[in-house]
């Protein structure tokens, strides 16, 4: 049942195992990366109290020792003190520019583990050992590292490539099934993207997935890892169509910044929300049937999933409040807000040239509905 998705980036290419059991094959797959039999391992409270022992048995089998360190759970942890943390206590650890340092947890460990790699005596290799389904299927993969500014979310950051990504299906069976499915926004959003025949797919088998079935995880996971690293393959710094994968995301970040990044909305409900909007402009612009986003309206709610902003517990900002915290987005260039639209399931593209009027019109009815 091993799947393995090579992402070619020349120097910096490296492969994504997707399978179950790779904590207890971690030592083999992880021993040829090594100057010395040595890692230090960043992990989170919960991660760790659930996994880092297998980790530590499957890099025992080849002779790896480990050190380790559990760092808060949560959005929060992406911070400047955090980062100082880690760092220091690699240094403290004694970590050499030749070893390697090991992520294990969900984005959160992945983007703040994979940073603080990227600046420890100016770059050291890394692996991330992705455990959330969110993590598994697009942070730990294609380089993006970083943390959070006050100012903003993964405003302060760089792109560092890891060294080998290994997704251990198992370790899903551990998480809350409200974090299983805000990683399925993200799964979702591949075949949204580019990929109809994956978004039938899912059609038929996602409920299977969320329920446990271990090959329509592996599935899930490499169709979407392998998605992703093509993508990222033609271009490793978004310089253009790597922002596809930001579909539903310019409506996501305006959500999460008007919830205040806390459980009120995770990151992958978002993006779920996110599409949904992101389909219903298209289909208002005339890009796609009206027949469209009502499908996917569908496919979200038979898997119990936030698809409105009637979704979201407590109050929103109006329409207009909504639209400026979109054009606080990261990804505006020059001061025009980029858009990624759909001309169907399966066929999105970028474009700057959307009326603002179109937008605050479907925010606007959105906000109507609650
Ligand atoms: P997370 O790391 O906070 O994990 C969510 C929760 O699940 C946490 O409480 C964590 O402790 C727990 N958890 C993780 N694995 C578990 C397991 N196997 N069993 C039990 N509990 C487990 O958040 P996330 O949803 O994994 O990632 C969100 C982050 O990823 C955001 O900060 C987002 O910005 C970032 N992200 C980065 C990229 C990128 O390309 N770098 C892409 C998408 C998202």
């Amino acid at each position: 049942m091993n799947k393995i998705v090579h992402v070619p980036l020349a120097e910096r290419a490296y492969d994504v195992h997707v399978a179950p059991g790779l904590l207890a094959q971690s030592g083999a797959l992880i021993a040829p990366l090594l100057n010395r039999p040595t890692v230090a391992v960043i992990t989170d409270e919960t991660v760790g109290a659930l996994h880092l022992e297998s980790l530590r048995d499957g890099l025992a089998k080849s002779g790896i020792s480990m050190t380790s360190l559990a760092v808060p759970s949560g959005e929060a942890t992406k911070s400047w003190s955090q980062l100082q943390h880690v760092t220091e206590w690699l240094l403290e650890a004694k970590v050499e520019r030749g070893d390697v340092v090991i992520a294990l947890g969900g984005g959160v460990i992945g983007d703040l583990v994979g940073f603080a790699a990227a600046i420890l005596r100016r770059g050291v290799r890394f692996v991330q050992i992705p455990t959330s389904l969110l993590a598994q299927v697009d942070s730990s993969v294609g380089g993006k590292t970083g943390i959070n500014s006050p100012k903003g979310k993964n405003l302060i950051g760089a792109f560092h490539q890891p060294g080998l990504v290994l997704a251990d299906t198992d370790v899903l069976a551990t998480l809350e099934p409200r974090d299983f499915l805000a990683g399925y926004g993200e799964v979702v959003k591949y075949g949204l993207l580019g990929d109809a025949a994956f978004f039938d797919w899912l059609e038929g088998n996602a409920p299977r997935m969320a329920a446990g079935d271990m090959a329509a995880r592996i599935h899930g996971v490499a169709r979407s890892v392998q998605m992703k690293a093509d993508i990222v393959a033609r271009d490793e710094t978004e310089q253009g169509e790597r922002a596809l994968l930001n579909l539903g995301h310019t409506f996501c970040h305006a959500l999460e910044a008007a919830t205040g990044y806390c459980d009120r909305l995770l990151h992958g409900e978002g993006v779920a929300i996110g599409c949904a909007l992101a389909f219903e402009l298209s289909a208002r612009l005339g890009l796609c049937s009206q027949e469209t986003p009502s499908r996917l309206r569908a496919h979200l709610r038979d898997m119990n999933m936030k698809v409105d902003l009637s979704d979201i517990a407590g109050e929103l900002p109006d329409a207009d409040g909504l639209f400026a915290l979109m054009a606080q987005d990261k990804k505006a260039q020059k001061g025009q807000l980029h858009f990624i639209l759909a001309r169907d399931i399966g066929e999105a593209f970028i474009t700057s040239d959307v009326p603002q009027d179109a937008v605050l019109a479907v925010l606007k009815d959105a906000l109507d509905n609650r």
